[in-house]
């Protein structure tokens, strides 16, 4: 399976043999206070960097300062999207100071599956891990202080290899680059409306869908500009024109509410290989089955489903998750020419307490009874 391919592979990059060097820039000014830059736009000093080769495995991995990077133009990556990321978040405890990386275990094994779909460099998970971890004490003067901001980070695998050809590379370059953050949605966390589509899909059984690879944003970006003309922030993936089951919102796991016979039921769609394993999905899926108050259906619905239950009040809340926006509301639907509001008023029970929940770990304001940080 490709979990064993990515667990199986090379023995690399090395921690212990990090080479660091300095920038003599300027450290982080005021400005990467909450709110303050635009989501994605400023970057650290630094950049964490380490070469794969076939034949020779991993380079010694480097801190250096951020740099550009030449490339031949025939590298792979450039034509065949043989590239993969992650995204993870580290947080200043707002009573302790100290920085903490959420999960950051489940976005290196992430990377470590996509890398091994796309026949990239996989590499030893644990050192990947301590890398990232020493990679983020160097640049910890960029963790912006405050409930709500972060340092996001970046870690990306390119195919390097200057071949017209449609094969694995030989060669990869593996990066972290980092940049403090504040709210992903301009305007703060208020809500957004979705248009669902059965115009573009994103992904099918057998494909990349589990995978975070470029190639799956690329075809999101016009379909999200015709959900704007509509009045929506984002487009709600389904799975097929006829099934239609709902499958993720943009770039964000997707949960539904719903009222339920006894109790209420939080529902969201299945591990099947055609949606990310979100790493906030997976902790929303543990934490409110710790509650034991509600029930949690990992299952397929369809949007007609999702639909009959705004009109009927079936529906109670849906929100979106993720690591940038972390849980945002869902105020509407878009579906057949028509929008569905969801009650705004009624949205106001788990949506925000889920947040809450969240931040409360990141920022280290309770115990980590999970363990999550790092
Ligand atoms: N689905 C997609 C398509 C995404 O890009 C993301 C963001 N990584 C998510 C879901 C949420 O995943 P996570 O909670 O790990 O950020």
């Amino acid at each position: 399976t490709l979990e064993q391919a990515a667990v199986e592979q090379s023995l690399g990059p090395d921690p212990s043999r990090l080479e660091t060097k300095l920038s003599t820039s300027p450290g982080p000014s005021d400005k990467i206070k909450s709110g303050e830059v635009r989501w994605g736009t400023l970057f650290t000093n630094h950049m964490f960097e380490a070469e794969w080769h076939l034949e020779e495995g991993w380079s010694v991995p480097r801190v250096v300062p951020r740099h550009s990077i030449e490339l031949d133009p025939a590298a792979s990556v450039l034509h065949y999207g043989l590239e993969v990321f992650e995204g993870l978040k580290a947080h200043r405890g707002t009573k302790d100071g100290k920085i903490r990386l959420f999960r950051p275990d489940k976005n290196i094994r992430r990377m470590a599956v996509s890398c091994a779909r796309l026949g990239l460099a996989t590499f030893d998970q644990q050192m990947m891990l301590e890398c990232l971890r020493r990679y983020v004490m160097i640049e910890r003067d960029w963790v912006p202080h405050g409930r709500g901001t972060a340092l996001y980070l970046r870690p990306t695998c390119i195919a390097i290899d200057p071949k017209l050809g449609v094969a694995r590379s030989k060669r990869n370059l593996f990066y972290i680059i980092a940049s403090p953050v504040g709210h992903y949605f301009q305007g703060g966390n208020c809500g957004v409306n979705l248009l669902a589509t059965t115009k573009y899909f994103r992904s099918f059984p057998g494909g990349i869908g589990f995978c975070k690879t470029g190639a799956n944003y690329a075809l999101g970006i016009v379909p999200s500009e015709e959900a704007s003309r509509l009045g929506c922030h984002q487009v709600l993936w389904l799975s097929d024109a006829k099934n239609r089951f709902v499958t993720e919102a943009g770039v964000m796991n997707f949960f539904v509410l719903f009222k339920g016979s006894k109790r209420p039921e939080l529902v969201t769609a299945p591990l099947d290989g055609t949606i990310l394993d979100g790493v906030v999905r997976s902790s929303i899926l543990d934490l409110v089955r710790s509650w034991g108050t509600i029930d949690v259906s990992e299952r397929k619905y369809s949007i007609d489903e999702v639909v009959q239950g705004i009109v009927n009040g079936q529906v109670i809340e849906a929100f979106g998750s993720g690591t940038a926006s972390i849980i945002t509301p869902v105020t509407g639907i878009h579906y057949q020419d028509k929008m569905y509001p969801i009650n705004s008023e009624t949205n106001k029970k788990i949506t925000p307490q889920l947040l809450k929940s969240m931040q409360d770990i990141f920022y280290g304001e309770v115990d980590d009874t999970f363990s999550w940080n790092v």
